[in-house]
């Protein structure tokens, strides 16, 4: 086995997880961070760590890894509200657990910091505000370049238990979805744009008079949030000897954004390679292609319909928990690439992924930011002028703003 030290370009998930399953082996690892900490490309907005495309609970996945997931705080949850796009309220919920909220930042409890222990216990060397020629890494794990989609959301205090609502509505959310979260009296109230907008704030402000609408909030506004998702397909996962990883390896999930787990995944799957453990290239096409594939299928049929669509999706949802006792059996089904989605791939790869060189020559299957249509031309409410005009109070007075649509 070689000795050499081993180079990662990115301090995320991905190249964190790598660099920790590398260092715990042994070997000498340089994480390089364009960034000054771990996470800072967050702001303590929460995240969901999906617990259905394996028939294993995420956690025992990384402590076999060598893992401690007592490094980050996390909530689990066996329920949400699904918001269907009439405004009806059902229940999805599970005999186990879903998914598990974790924050993302750089405040010590964040998974970008638990991460950064956990590399920096098994000897790793992390060098913040650094650049690195790619070339020089072994693995890149960088993250998203473009923007395929973009998500912006409100941080608050509330009075209001913990809770996550989960809401399809192609107004205020064009083409995808909005979401609440909140964990010990902190909310968070996003809305995803997989349509590009001009004035996006304008989707925030109207989602968050709905939340307000429905929920007992009590919101005291403290900042905002955001970021934005790459979704590319490439030819292949090592190119020049690099290992792509994480979203910077398009390995994301096309349908609604649940990266996370394809992010810790993947940077384990290099760390392996790199120790002669196992062919990256063929461990990434067998366990994540073909679920990235059909999230891309699904998104392919979402880009498609309206609220109508979304209202059927949201029915069948419920139907299929009262015939099989669990909603968590439905969410399984919608990622799994069985023969119909098999069949649909090249269809979706043609009618909605443009062919693309990167600028490292890597060839991408890219999905590109959808345009508006004419239904994304609205009014906005009384409530939403006013909520407008309150955070504008709350920017003034200090309020942090750490994403926007020029960040794009
Ligand atoms: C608003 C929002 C909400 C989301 N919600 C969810 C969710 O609920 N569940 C879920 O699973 N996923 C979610 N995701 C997706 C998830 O955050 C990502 O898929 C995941 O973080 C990808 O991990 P990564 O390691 O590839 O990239 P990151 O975690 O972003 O890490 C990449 C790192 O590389 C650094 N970097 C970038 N360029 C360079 C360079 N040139 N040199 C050195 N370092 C560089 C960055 O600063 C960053 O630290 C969300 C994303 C956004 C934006």
């Amino acid at each position: 086995m070689s000795s050499e030290p081993v180079h990662i370009l990115g301090a995320g998930l991905s190249g964190l997880a790598a660099a920790t399953y590398l260092a715990n082996a042994g070997r000498e690892v340089h994480v390089h961070e364009i960034r000054s900490d771990s996470g800072a490309r967050f702001d303590g907005d929460f995240q969901g760590i999906e617990n259905w495309t394996s028939d294993s609970d995420f956690f025992d996945e990384i402590r076999e890894w060598g893992f401690d997931p007592e490094e980050f705080k996390s909530n689990g949850f066996d329920v949400i509200d699904l918001v269907h796009p009439d405004d009806e309220i059902t229940q999805p919920r599970t005999s186990g657990l879903a998914f598990r909220v974790v924050e993302r930042g750089t405040a010590g409890h964040c998974i970008d910091q638990g991460f950064k222990r956990m590399a920096l216990d098994a000897g790793a060397e992390i060098h913040y505000d650094t650049r690195r020629d790619p070339k020089d890494c072994h693995i890149i794990a960088a993250g998203p370049k473009e923007s395929s989609a973009v998500a912006f959301g409100e941080i608050f205090h509330t009075d209001h238990p913990n809770h996550v609502t989960f809401q399809l509505n192609d107004k205020l959310a064009p083409g995808a979805y909005s979401y609440l979260i909140i964990i010990d009296g902190i909310g968070l109230i996003c809305t995803c744009l997989w349509r590009q907008q001009k004035k996006t704030s304008r989707y925030l402000n109207e989602t968050i008079a709905w939340y307000e609408q429905h929920y007992d909030l009590n919101r005291r506004p403290i900042k905002r949030v955001g970021g934005k998702g790459d979704f590319s397909l490439p030819d292949k996962y090592v190119h020049e000897g690099r290992y792509y990883v994480g979203e910077a390896g398009g390995l994301q999930d096309f349908m609604w954004g649940f990266g996370m787990r394809y992010a810790v995944t993947s940077g384990v799957m290099a760390a392996k390679a790199v120790l002669g453990e196992c062919d990256y290239e063929s461990e990434v096409r067998g366990r994540l292609v073909p679920l990235v594939r059909a999230s891309a299928v699904n998104r392919f049929l979402m880009n498609r319909v309206g609220n109508r669509g979304f209202k059927m999706v949201a029915n069948h949802w419920m139907r299929d928990q009262r015939k099989k006792g669990d909603g968590l059996v439905f969410m399984r089904w919608v990622y799994k690439p069985g023969l119909v989605r098999r069949m649909l791939w090249p269809v979706v790869r043609l009618g909605m992924l443009r062919r693309k060189r990167l600028a490292d020559s890597r060839m991408v299957s890219r999905m590109p930011f959808r345009k508006a249509l004419s239904r994304d031309v609205w009014e906005p409410s009384a409530r939403g002028n006013e909520i407008a005009e309150h955070w504008d109070l709350v920017r003034k007075g200090g309020g942090k703003t750490s994403f926007s649509e020029n960040d794009a």
